[in-house]
Formats: C-alpha cells, sequence, structure tokens
C-alpha cells in the first residue's frame, strides 16, 4: 500500500506578515484561493485513481498559514476534507495543515479536532530568537515550544519544519534547531534550504550585498548532517528542499534550489560513511556491497563520490547485494 498526499494550497492572502523569503505566490504557484467545491471535486477526481493504484492519501493544505485564514473559509475546506475521510476510509487517511507556531491556541485545535486534523506542521524555521527577528518572522523559539506542546497534547502528529541558510543564519545554529526540534518530539520534519526569490526582502539584501545565504556545498553538508540526526532519533524527513517549480526556478536570485537535493544529500552520506570505512579497513581497492537501489547514491551525480574518493586514493567496484545498505570489504581480503 503506497501513502501520498493530496495537496491542496491555501495561499493566505491577507496575511499581515513579510518574513523576508517569503513570495507565497511564487512558492504555491497559485494566486487563487481555492473554494470548498473546487476541493470538492479534485477528491471526488482523484478517489478513484488513489484507490486502483492501491495509494492511501492524506488530505493537506498547505501553502500558507492554514489557521490564519478566515474561519468560515477554513471551515469550509475542513467540512469537505473531513466528508471524504468519512466516506472513503479506504482511501483517505486523513487531514493535515501547515501553519505559523503563534497561529495556534486551544480554540482553534479545538476546530481542528472537530474535522478529524490528523497532523498540523509548523513553520518554525529556526529555534534562534536573533534569525527569527532577522528574517521578521513575528514569532518566537517560545512560540514554537508552546505550539509544539498543545498539539502534542491533544495527541495531533507534530510536524516542524526549518530552514537552512537564512539572513543571519549559520551552520550551527540550524545543528541546534535540529536538536530542539528532537527534544520537542517531532514526528516529522521538513527542510528548506533558503532560496533567494526577486520581490523579497531577502531579494534586496542579496541584491544590495547584504545578505548571502549558504553555498550549495555547504548546504548539502549540512543537510547530511540534519538527516543523520533525524534518522537516529527515529523521524522521518519527509521532504529536503522546495518541490521542482518553474516558476521559482524563474524568480530563484540564489539560495540553493535542485530538485534532485535529497538524492544529492543522501549521496553524500554515502561517501561520508564509504570514506570513514574505507580508511577504518585500509588499502586502497575495495568492493562496495549495496542493494541496487542505492547504486546511483552510492557513485553519486556525475559520479562525483566515484571521482573525489579516487582523488583521495580510493578506488571500488560495486557488488549487488539485495537489502544491504553498504558493506565494504579491502579486494586483498576476497
Ligand atoms: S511565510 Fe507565511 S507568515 Fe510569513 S509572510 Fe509568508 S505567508 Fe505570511
Amino acid at each position: 500500500m503506497k501513502q501520498t498526499n493530496i495537496s491542496v494550497f491555501v495561499p493566505h492572502n491577507g496575511c499581515p506578515h513579510r518574513c523576508t523569503f517569503c513570495d507565497q505566490r511564487s512558492i504555491s504557484g497559485t494566486q487563487a484561493a481555492p473554494a470548498a467545491e473546487e476541493v470538492r471535486e479534485l477528491l471526488a477526481a482523484q478517489t478513484d485513481t488513489l484507490r486502483s493504484s492501491n495509494t492511501r492519501a492524506e488530505i493537506a493544505f498547505f501553502g500558507g498559514s492554514f489557521t490564519g485564514i478566515d474561519r468560515g473559509y477554513m471551515r469550509s475546506l475542513l467540512a469537505t476534507a473531513h466528508s471524504f475521510v468519512a466516506q472513503y476510509p479506504d482511501v483517505y487517511t486523513g487531514i493535515r495543515c501547515s501553519t505559523r507556531p503563534d497561529f495556534i491556541d486551544d480554540e482553534i485545535l479545538g476546530i481542528l479536532e472537530e474535522y478529524g486534523m490528523t497532523a498540523v506542521e509548523l513553520g518554525a524555521q529556526s529555534m534562534d530568537s536573533r534569525v527569527l527577528e532577522l528574517n521578521e518572522r513575528g514569532h518566537t523559539p517560545e512560540d514554537v515550544e508552546r505550539a509544539a506542546a498543545m498539539i502534542k497534547s491533544r495527541g495531533i502528529s507534530l510536524g516542524l519544519q526549518m530552514m537552512t541558510g537564512l539572513y543571519g543564519d549559520r551552520p550551527e545554529y540550524c545543528v541546534e534547531t535540529a536538536e530542539k526540534f528532537i527534544a520537542l518530539g517531532a514526528d516529522t520534519v521538513r527542510i528548506y534550504p533558503t532560496v533567494i526569490l526577486e520581490g523579497t526582502r531577502l531579494g534586496e539584501l542579496y541584491k544590495n550585498g547584504e545578505y548571502t545565504s549558504f553555498t550549495f556545498d555547504e548546504t548539502v553538508e549540512l543537510c547530511a548532517k540534519l538527516l543523520r540526526m533525524f534518522d537516529s532519533a527515529g523521524i522521518p524527513v519527509i521532504r529536503l528542499g522546495l518541490h521542482a517549480s518553474t516558476e521559482v526556478e524563474n524568480k530563484m536570485l540564489g539560495g540553493v534550489y535542485h530538485p534532485a537535493l535529497r538524492e544529492i544529500v543522501e549521496s553524500r552520506i554515502f561517501f561520508e560513511d564509504m570514506l570513514a570505512e574505507m580508511r577504518r579497513l585500509g588499502g586502497n581497492e575495495f568492493v562496495v556491497c549495496t542493494d541496487p537501489k542505492n547504486i546511483s547514491r552510492i557513485t553519486g551525480q556525475k559520479k562525483e563520490n566515484r571521482i573525489r574518493l579516487e582523488k583521495l586514493g580510493y578506488r571500488f567496484e560495486i557488488k549487488n547485494e539485495k537489502g544491504t545498505r553498504l558493506r565494504i570489504y579491502a579486494l586483498q581480503d576476497t
């Protein structure tokens, strides 16, 4: 049984905030807020397709600050989603939304519970108060802690979203953010390296030369570390990097965006593990045993891992070994 999200983008057109990185329209790829009837049509059109492909789905309201939109409109969307979950429990497993930490309180959680909300994701972005302030988020790390505790106390799955490379950010602050997410009991995490978009405050700072985000390589190295941390804590990272979007590509001034970012980061983790193991084993000719599904990440994009290891004096051949992540032996040991 496969699992997916049916995503409904709800842009927060009336948002009173102006976070430095945000151009909501570019990120969601749509400006118009969908009417409940349109959501109903979308779900009705998907139901048979999902069932026939043996896929179950959560209905996900993303794109803005869901709990900050007009209450009547929010309820109409929730009622529509809830009716599909109730009518087709074999297809729709629940409802999730993303929102700001300071848009969570008891009243709003009561409404979400009424409609069977199963997961709430908080755009925390950073747990460093100065980074939040510099990026005009308008909330504090304490708001994240408070909202996270309220969500967990109601038995709703807690998702936490972080960004890397914001204005004033440092890799060590991102690592501290990840540590705090783990301590808060996140059930899922999303990691978004900053993309600097035209028409945003970050875009102005970038053009003035006052800001540049982490480099691509710094981001890959950092995200590899973050993935390891969340993996060790048993927390799934359900997204790494923005979804591929031509609109974002067209408006991007700088920062880090790559449609295959996750694969590149996972490939870096394989590189680090292979290098450590080759150094431990000694020698310079190795056999790397792995499941066929890992081969592209073992060799790396454009054979990057192979080239880097060769530059360090290590050569290897790959042997298929179903079910194995990574097992290496030196050739003289065969
Ligand atoms: S990121 Fe969210 S809170 Fe910030 S300006 Fe954009 S819509 Fe508003």
